[in-house]
């Protein structure tokens, strides 16, 4: 299939472009599209073929459900079967924006839109684009991040294009997002609501509209002894191909132990790469060293990420050292996510350094 490539502009082309995939995600197309936190891959969201089309088109496992996104609020009630005040305070405070809830669904939904659940996750996004998109689409889109199925999420519409050119029908290109990780999702469905996915709205804001909100078990442990309750967070995820592990400590024994490593890497003829803050990263040896930002800046941190990950990729390196980042409950606190994002594409492989 020949995939249709727009640069998103300001004034009329740009209009005619979002009405264009608005027509193709009416017809049962795809389109990949940029919104506020990582790029999506669009679907209509109530017809089964397009949900179906999404799966293949990441190579995606059908049991893990997609997110419905809207424009307007009122639409909350179409897909959900009950809406709670508590969703309703929430979409208040946070809508549009980078927070999706799960609540009961209604029979419009397809079972193949939310992987054979009962609950539906929906989510008003806060990217002019995404929602003229959206209206234009009808309404309803199911829209994952629109990468290949364990590839991190794609932050500009480059990586969209390495993962999907030739699968879908069309890549709306919005240039590099805002936030750079997904959404958060809260559960409402349960008392108290449970975060499964930490993001840009933090558990602390959330708290603040609904009283007591937790964390789903399984965010920071690998051996929670139980599975995540977001489907798609028991998949390895966001993993370069190179072994990563993150190494945490003092300052100065991570960049010893760190470049230790290296020296014996290269002595087995094995190449390297750092993840490092811009005042550390001179310091260290690695083949490739990326410097992901001020560690005391987690916006540009979170940012900057998937990129990263993905520039590793490129590199061909056999291992990868990531600094820890965002354990501080400073700043935005966004750490927790960036923290779960980045045990997860190190699959919980974290080494702890002592000075001697
Ligand atoms: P992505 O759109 O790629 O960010 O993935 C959507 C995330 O939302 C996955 O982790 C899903 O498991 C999660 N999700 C979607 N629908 C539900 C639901 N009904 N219940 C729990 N988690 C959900
Ligand atoms: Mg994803």
């Amino acid at each position: 299939m020949e995939t249709k490539i727009v640069r998103l502009e300001e004034g009329n082309r740009s209009e005619e472009s979002l009405r264009e995939a608005g027509e193709i995600l009416k017809q049962g197309g795809l389109v990949a599209f940029p919104t506020e936190t990582v790029y999506g891959l669009g679907g209509d969201a109530l017809n089964p073929d397009s949900s179906r089309k999404i799966y293949a088109a990441k190579g995606r496992p059908s049991d893990n459900p997609l997110i419905v996104h809207i424009y307007r609020t009122e639409d909350l009630y179409q897909v959900a079967r009950e809406v709670p005040t508590q969703a309703l305070k929430l979409a208040e405070a946070f809508w549009p924006g980078p927070l999706t809830m799960i609540l009961p669904k209604s029979d419009l939904v397809p079972k193949e839109t939310t992987g054979g659940l009962d609950t539906v996750a929906v989510r008003l996004p806060s990217h002019p684009a995404a929602r003229k998109m959206i209206e234009y689409a009808g309404g309803f889109v199911a829209a994952p991040s629109a990468n290949l199925s364990g590839r991190p999420s794609p932050t500009t519409a480059k990586y969209v294009i390495e993962d999907m050119n030739g699968r879908i029908e069309m890549i709306l290109d919005g240039g590099e997002v805002g936030i750079g990780l997904e959404s958060t999702i809260v559960d409402l469905t349960v008392d108290p609501p449970q975060v499964l996915r930490p993001g840009f709205i933090t558990g602390e804001m959330l708290s603040e509209v609904l009283g007591k909100v937790e964390n789903d078990a399984t965010l920071f442990t690998a051996n929670a002894g139980q599975a995540p309750r977001a489907p798609g967070m028991k998949y390895r995820h966001y993993a370069p191909k190179g072994d990563l592990a993150i190494v945490q400590g003092d300052a100065e024994a991570v960049i010893a132990f760190v470049n230790e490593k290296v020296r014996e890497a290269k002595a087995r003829g094995e190449k390297c790469g750092i993840i490092a803050a811009s005042d550390t990263a001179p310091r260290y040896e690695g083949d490739v060293v990326k410097t992901i930002g001020d560690r005391r800046d987690e916006e540009v941190i979170a940012r900057h990420l998937y990129g990263i990950l993905r520039e590793f990729d490129d590199e061909n390196v056999d291992r990868i050292y990531s600094e820890s980042f965002g354990e501080e409950a400073g700043g935005h606190g966004l750490g927790q996510a960036i923290m779960n994002r980045l045990l997860k594409a190190a699959g919980h492989q974290v080494i702890q350094v002592r000075n001697h």
